[in-house]
Order: C-alpha cells, then structure tokens, then sequence
C-alpha cells in the first residue's frame, strides 16, 4: 500500500510537471502575442463566461466587468458579467490573454 509519504511526494512531484508544462505553454503562447504600447486588449464577448481570471491578473485597472443579460435557455440566471477593456488604462501587457481560460481575449492594434 501506498504511504503518505510516498504520496506527498508523487503529488508533489505531478504538482511540478503541470506546473512545467503550463509554463512551457504559455511561453509559446507568450511569443506570440502582441504586446506593449502600439496593442490592447479585446474581449470577444460571446467567449467570456465572466470569471473574473483577467481582473485578478491585470495589475492596472483596466478590465470592468459589466452585467450583461445571460442568453441561455437551460440556466435561470438573470444576468451574468462580461469583462470589457478600459482602453486608455490597458497598457497592452498581454497577462489577461494567458489568464484567459477560454481565449477570450485578443491583442489588438491600439
Ligand atoms: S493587456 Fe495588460 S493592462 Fe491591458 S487589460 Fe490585459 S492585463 Fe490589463
Ligand atoms: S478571464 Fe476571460 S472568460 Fe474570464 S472574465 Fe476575463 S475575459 Fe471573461
């Protein structure tokens, strides 16, 4: 039988190969971006399910998250939040897009 310890270790030592390959991910997805000051964020609003993931991230104030009416004829809901771009605060950074889990958002030319 498996020991706690012997646990620990495995979860542990999975913990850090996620960890490596997200980070691998994001670095490819990271030279691809176009960022600093000639780009902007963009929210493609039929995308963002409203998780709040690009506000925690943004360290310059510059995503709202707006009530938006939820269109979903399965979901009692009266209305969810969509994240949208103060433009003149973004400072074109890229951190939303990789915290995006639904590739929600874009760089675009300022
Ligand atoms: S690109 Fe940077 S500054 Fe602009 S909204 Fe995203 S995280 Fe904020
Ligand atoms: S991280 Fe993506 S899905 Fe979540 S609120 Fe921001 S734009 Fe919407």
């Amino acid at each position: 039988m498996t020991g706690r310890e012997e646990l620990a270790a495995r979860r542990a030592a999975e913990a850090e190969r996620i960890r490596a390959s997200l980070d691998r991910g994001h670095e490819g997805r990271k030279a691809d971006l176009k960022v600093g000051e000639t780009a902007v964020a963009f929210v493609k609003e039929d995308l963002c399910i409203g998780c709040d993931q690009c506000t925690i991230v943004c360290d310059d104030e510059a995503i709202d998250m707006v009530p938006t009416p939820l269109r979903s004829p399965v979901l009692e809901m009266e209305s969810n939040r969509k994240a949208v771009i103060v433009r003149d605060a973004c400072t074109g950074c890229g951190l939303c897009v990789l915290a995006c889990p639904t590739d929600a958002i874009l760089m675009i030319d300022r």
